[in-house]
């Protein structure tokens, strides 16, 4: 089966270049190994999307992308990429069930957030468990919160919900940070900030949310929120041994989304430097597809 452009992932980057590129006339697919909708559709509400003037839940705001992108003839099939490969001047991507040639390919398979492991962690996320202090820290004005987490990410990010938070509780495994020195004396610096050293969280307790945590001391501190920032996992598996990273494992782009191999784009979590929002990850597909095609008219045109 032969197609323009073939978008792996049908997460908001993935589905905008997928509007993109069927709205600019070429044959299009995405695979996407799970529901589309992407990693959003986990947030229990969106406000920050420009445009959307009523909160809606994750699955609710990324319920039409598929049907748009498909209303431009994409097409969208439930298979996940297992092997990419350059064949006679031709990129093949293999499903467990078809074999497929394009002449141009958009990766989007975004980042998965790593779990700290406490238990009640899956069952509460969503329900006071958060990945994402940007989209979910709003909820928690003035309430106590808990942040997880020694690197760059969990220091910023207690900055961050500092702000909004009455008091945050920073638990850190070790005694000592790994994150930089400057965004370590932030943290020391606010008042609302408690670092909790040398303690992990053993469990969550609550009913239908949060109501605190159990540390591995066996000490319970009351909060409405966890934050876990213990580090997040690159779904690169399917390009990592064919283009460039960088030393996270995420995958180097230009400005038009071209990785270092032509015909290869990257979109949204996945490329460097990518600030990890919805409306990013759109943009970088429509920027992603837009050269795509120019890539399959330039290829057409030899
Ligand atoms: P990270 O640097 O890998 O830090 C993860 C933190 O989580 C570490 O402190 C680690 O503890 C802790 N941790 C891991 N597993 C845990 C568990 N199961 N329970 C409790 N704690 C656990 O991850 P990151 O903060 O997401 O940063 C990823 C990379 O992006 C880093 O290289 C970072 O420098 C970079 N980054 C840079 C910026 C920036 O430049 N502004 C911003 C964000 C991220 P240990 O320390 O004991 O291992």
């Amino acid at each position: 089966m032969e197609y323009d452009i073939i978008i792996v992932g049908a997460g908001p980057a993935g589905l905008s270049a997928g509007i993109y590129a069927s709205r600019l006339g070429k044959k299009t697919l995405i695979l996407e190994k799970l529901n589309p909708g992407g990693q959003i559709t986990l947030s229990s509400e969106i406000e920050n999307y420009p445009g959307i003037c009523k909160i809606k839940s994750g699955l609710e705001f990324m319920a039409c992308w598929s049907e748009q992108a498909k209303k431009f003839g994409c097409e969208i099939k439930s298979e996940e990429a297992k092997k990419l490969k350059m064949e006679n001047g031709k990129w093949k991507i293999k499903t467990y069930k078809n074999e497929y040639e394009t002449k141009a390919v958009i990766v989007a398979t975004g980042s998965t957030p790593k779990k700290a492991g406490f238990e009640g962690e899956i069952e509460y996320t969503g329900k006071g468990v958060s990945y994402c202090a940007v989209c979910d820290g709003f909820f928690y004005r003035g309430k106590n919160v808990a942040v997880i987490g020694g690197g760059d990410t969990a220091l910023e990010e207690a900055l961050y919900l500092s702000k909004i938070a009455n008091k945050v509780y920073l638990i850190h495994r070790r005694d000592k940070f790994r994150a930089a020195p400057f965004t370590q004396q932030k943290v020391l610096n606010a008042t609302n900030i408690e670092i909790i050293y040398n303690e992990t969280v053993k469990k969550v307790f609550g009913n239908q949310f949060v109501e605190g945590i159990i540390l591995s001391s066996g000490k319970e501190i009351k909060v409405d929120g966890i934050f876990v920032f213990v580090g997040m996992k690159v779904n690169n598996e399917l390009i990592k041994d064919l283009v460039e990273l960088n030393e996270w494992g995420e995958i180097k782009v230009n400005l038009n989304m071209q990785t270092s191999l032509k015909g290869l784009y990257t979109a949204g979590d996945i490329r460097e430097n990518s600030i990890k929002q919805v409306v990013a990850a759109a943009g970088d597909g429509a920027v992603a597809a837009i050269n795509a095609c120019k890539w399959v008219d330039e290829l057409e045109s030899k």
